[in-house]
């Protein structure tokens, strides 16, 4: 998949699956234009691709719009950027709830509009990936407002592919197991907890950031030109029913 010339935004783009994917994108010709929140993650990613440095809280919504409407002209949106907080259903408090569904389900919608509204003004054509999680897909204890949030992106990624289809751009969700970036040792650092969820995964292992990067640049691209809606998991067969 050649994305030479290609300008891609990828929010999150500091750390995890979504600095796996912004890499891969640069070393497969594309300009990446790197929404994400520490300094030091995006001066680290700009010397070494080149990329588009857009500092922004993806909790605030105000902020969020100003920077999408930064990133623009764009051919692609990843929306990559997530957060959690572990919390039993009992314990999960409203503001844990709502920093959940500001950063993991608001943001890619205000992103994505931003995006939307430029491409379709363009007339030109596009895609979009929404960086979901196999916990949209079944309940993990501690991840209530995580669930949740990404249950909500994947109702966003269902309208979004019926109303943008048809104006030209393709909207898909990837849908990750447990992946060893920094998020996954806040969430699975426990051994006993790990080692629960390994053993219902059939190919015996974790997703790498690159496992999944080259499943988003596959829905992004051109080859990938009649599948929209989509939800993917990522998850070496973790959700087999
Ligand atoms: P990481 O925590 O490793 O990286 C997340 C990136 O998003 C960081 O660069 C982080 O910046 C940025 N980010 C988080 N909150 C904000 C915010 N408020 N404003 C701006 N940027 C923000 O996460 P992963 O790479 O593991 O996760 C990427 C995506 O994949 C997420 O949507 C996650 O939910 C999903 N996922 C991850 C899984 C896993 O096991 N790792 C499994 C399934 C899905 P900073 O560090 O500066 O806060």
């Amino acid at each position: 998949m050649d994305f030479t010339d290609k300008r891609v935004i990828v929010t999150g783009a500091g750390k995890g699956i979504g600095r796996a994917t912004a890499l891969m994108l640069a070393r497969r010709g594309a300009k990446v234009v790197a929404l994400t929140r520490s300094p030091a993650d995006l001066e680290s990613l700009e010397r070494e691709t080149g990329c588009v440095s857009i500092l922004v809280d993806l909790a605030d919504a105000e902020a969020t719009r100003a920077a999408a409407r930064n990133a623009l002209p764009a051919d692609y949106l990843i929306n990559c950027a997530g957060t959690t907080e572990l919390e039993s259903f009992l314990d999960v408090s409203v503001e844990n709830f709502d920093l959940l569904h500001a950063v993991n389900t608001r943001a890619p919608m205000i992103v994505a509009q931003e995006y939307a509204r430029d491409v379709i003004g363009r007339g030109a054509k596009g895609a979009i990936v929404n960086v979901s999680s196999v916990a949209a897909f079944v309940g993990i204890p501690d991840h209530a407002a995580y669930c949740a949030s990404k249950a909500g992106l994947d109702g966003l990624t269902r309208v979004m592919a019926k109303e943008l289809a048809p104006k030209g751009i393709r909207v898909n969700g990837v849908h990750p197991t447990v992946t060893l970036t920094p998020m996954a040792v806040k969430a699975w650092s426990d051994p006993d907890k790990a080692a629960g969820m390994l053993a219902r995964i059939p190919v015996g292992r974790f997703a790498d950031p690159d496992d999944v990067a080259e499943v988003i640049l596959f829905l992004l691209s051109d080859e990938a030109a009649m599948v929209n809606g989509l939800s993917m998991p990522v998850d070496g067969g973790y959700t087999i029913a």
